[in-house]
Formats: C-alpha cells, sequence, structure tokens
C-alpha cells in the first residue's frame, strides 16, 4: 500500500483515478482548489477511510509525505485555461515547480499530466512523441500550451539535474462520466445540447479532428506509466480520428433526437485542425491501448448527463 498524491483530484480524470487507486487499497491524497473540481466528483470516496482531501492552490508550496505524485492540477477546457491565461500559466508553471520541488525532498515518483497541446496545431500526422509541435506563442491558446511545454521542461530538469524519479504522459481528448455539464469541451457541449433539445454548435466546418479516449483507459495509461518507472514522454490517447463533424453526428444518432439539428459557429483562432495520437511507445513500453470504443463510451457518458440534467431519453 503506497501513500499518493494527485492534485487536480476534485476534477475529471482526477476523480476517476484516486477511485482506482484507493481501490487498489492506496492511501490518496487530494490536493485541489476546486476551480473546475467539484465536491459531487469526490462524493463516491469522500469517507473512504484512505482518502484526504486538501483544498490547495498548487501555486503556493506545500510539505507533505508520500510515494508518488499524480499532478494534474490545471483546468483543461479552453474555456476554462482562457478565463485567467495568467493564473493557468502560474498554475502549469509554478504549480508543478512546486510539486517538483516536493518529489525531490520526499524521493516520490513524479508523473505529470502534460497534453497533447503540446503539437499546438501539427503538421506532423499522427504525432509521435519526437514531434516539436507548433504552437503560437502569443495565441488565445499559448497559457495553456506553453505552460504545459514549460512544465514539461521543468520536468525533465529535475530529472537529469537533480535526479527526481519522472513520467511525462501526454494527454490527447478524454471524455467520460463526471465532465462538467458547462465544460465547454466538445462532447460534454454535444450531449448536453442534444438531451436539452437544443441545436449543436459545430465551430467552423467540423472538418477538423479529434481522437477520443475514453476515462477508463486514460486512468489505466496513468496508472501503467506511474508504475512503469519510464520517463515519457509518452503519448495517451485513442487513435481513433474522427471529424467533429462525425462526433455530433454520432451523439445525435445515439440519443436519437430529432428536436437538435446542426448549427455552425465560428471557428476559435489557432483551433488545431487535426489531431492522432501514435500510441506505438505506449503500446511497445507500457503494453497499453485503448479498449473502449467511441460508441461505447459516448453511451455511457450519455447515460451520466442525463442522470446529472435530469432527463431519461425515451
Ligand atoms: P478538470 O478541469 O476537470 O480538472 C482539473 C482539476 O485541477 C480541477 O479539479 C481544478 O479545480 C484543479 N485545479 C486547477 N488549478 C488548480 C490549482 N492552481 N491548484 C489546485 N488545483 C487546481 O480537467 P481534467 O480533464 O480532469 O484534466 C486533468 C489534467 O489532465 C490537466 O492537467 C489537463 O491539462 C490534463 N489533460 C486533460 C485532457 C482531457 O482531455 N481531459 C487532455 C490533455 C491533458
Ligand atoms: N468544438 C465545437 N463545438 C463545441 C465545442 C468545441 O465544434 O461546442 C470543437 C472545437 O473548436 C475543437 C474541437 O471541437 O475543434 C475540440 O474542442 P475541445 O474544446 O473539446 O478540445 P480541444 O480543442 O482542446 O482539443
Amino acid at each position: 500500500m503506497k501513500t499518493i498524491v494527485v492534485s487536480g483530484g476534485a476534477g475529471f480524470i482526477g476523480s476517476h483515478l484516486i477511485e482506482s487507486l484507493l481501490s487498489k487499497g492506496h492511501c490518496v491524497l487530494c490536493l485541489d482548489n476546486m476551480f473546475t473540481g467539484s465536491k459531487k466528483n469526490i462524493e463516491p470516496f469522500r469517507n473512504h477511510p484512505n482518502f484526504e482531501f486538501i483544498r490547495h492552490d498548487v501555486v503556493v508550496p506545500i510539505l507533505l509525505e508520500a510515494d508518488e505524485i499524480y499532478h494534474l492540477a490545471c483546468p483543461a477546457s479552453p474555456v476554462h485555461y482562457q478565463n485567467n491565461p495568467i493564473k493557468t500559466l502560474k498554475t502549469s508553471v509554478i504549480g508543478t515547480l512546486n510539486l517538483l520541488g516536493l518529489a525531490k525532498r520526499i524521493k516520490a515518483r513524479f508523473l505529470l499530466a502534460s497534453t497533447s497541446e503540446v503539437y499546438g496545431d501539427p503538421e506532423v500526422h499522427p504525432q509521435t512523441e519526437s514531434y516539436h509541435g507548433n504552437v503560437n506563442p502569443v495565441g488565445p491558446r499559448a497559457c495553456y500550451d506553453e505552460g504545459k511545454r514549460a512544465a514539461e521542461t521543468l520536468t525533465v530538469g529535475y530529472r537529469d539535474y537533480n535526479n527526481t524519479n519522472v513520467g511525462i504522459a501526454r494527454i490527447f481528448n478524454t471524455y467520460g462520466p463526471r465532465m462538467l455539464p458547462n465544460d465547454g469541451r466538445v462532447v460534454s457541449n454535444f450531449i448536453c445540447q442534444a438531451l436539452q433539445g437544443e441545436d449543436l454548435t459545430i465551430y467552423g466546418d467540423g472538418s477538423q479532428t479529434r481522437s477520443f479516449c475514453f476515462i477508463s483507459d486514460m486512468v489505466n495509461g496513468l496508472t501503467k506509466l506511474m508504475e512503469s518507472g519510464q520517463p515519457g514522454p509518452i503519448n495517451l490517447g485513442n487513435p481513433h480520428e474522427v471529424t467533429i463533424k462525425e462526433l455530433a453526428e454520432t451523439i445525435l444518432k445515439l440519443i436519437r433526437t430529432d428536436k437538435s439539428k446542426i448549427v455552425y459557429k465560428d471557428l476559435p483562432q489557432d483551433d488545431p485542425t487535426r489531431r492522432r495520437p501514435d500510441i506505438s511507445l505506449a503500446k511497445k513500453s507500457l503494453n497499453w491501448g485503448p479498449k473502449i470504443p467511441l460508441e461505447d463510451g459516448l453511451k455511457a457518458t450519455i447515460a451520466y448527463f442525463e442522470e446529472e440534467l435530469g432527463i431519461k431519453n425515451g
């Protein structure tokens, strides 16, 4: 049994990760400032004897004893991370610095939740870990993309200069239950719109692509990376690539609604045109690959939002 810190543990991915770690018998210390986290996400295990919640902003240093640190604290949806770009950068850079300092001090293994956004609007497709990316440093996504790029640089700095045991996961679009209904990300937006009989808002012409990974596969990948001792960076995601228009049509088909139609809105600046992970490295070094097909994952996510919004789809 280990003691494991999960920063950002009251968020979407963090809360599923904690549930999995508790089920394996570990003790979990969840650090979260509740910016995009919710009490409801941690409700299922709030009274678990091995769970402790600490309301804490990672921009401030903290002293704890632990064997492992999963560092997930950072808003992930463009709507939230663009809300205060300076705070997002501080969270990524100073927050990561603080938790790396903690890992060094207590000799814990540290896992950074990085992102496919380090590839920006990629000119290489699918994206391999060796691709250095195409990021606009002064665009609206920069606070997140450059923040995560700097967080990766800090992480390899601690590895090489301080001998800290680190791993970097480059997470691609992940979805599932416990996303916030007002999160602004495409899967939650489309499902909530369709369930409420509203039109589905495609930004641009819908030809841009993403590759969506179901949450249980992602949690499995993150824990395998932690346990492997591999440094990374390693792509974690589902290589099944779809256009945003195909995603909208699939969700409309699964919800079986004729109240909603597709409407088109302006494409935000610097919105990546395509994204698909090359997961050869994760397959080889972690023996990991995603198992949940898109339609199955969407059905589980739709069921969650039906409950959340108090809507039963006929
Ligand atoms: P989320 O917004 O649901 O969760 C982030 C959590 O971090 C929230 O609980 C929030 O309150 C907390 N947080 C934010 N700033 C904080 C701070 N300064 N101090 C303490 N806590 C803070 O997002 P998520 O989808 O669960 O993403 C988790 C991590 O995975 C993030 O680091 C994100 O960048 C990364 N990631 C996610 C995706 C995805 O598709 N979900 C893709 C790539 C990378
Ligand atoms: N998107 C969309 N309608 C929405 C929300 C998002 O068409 O209501 C598009 C968005 O422009 C992007 C894709 O869906 O091309 C994925 O957006 P999301 O914010 O989920 O993730 P990211 O762009 O960070 O991959």
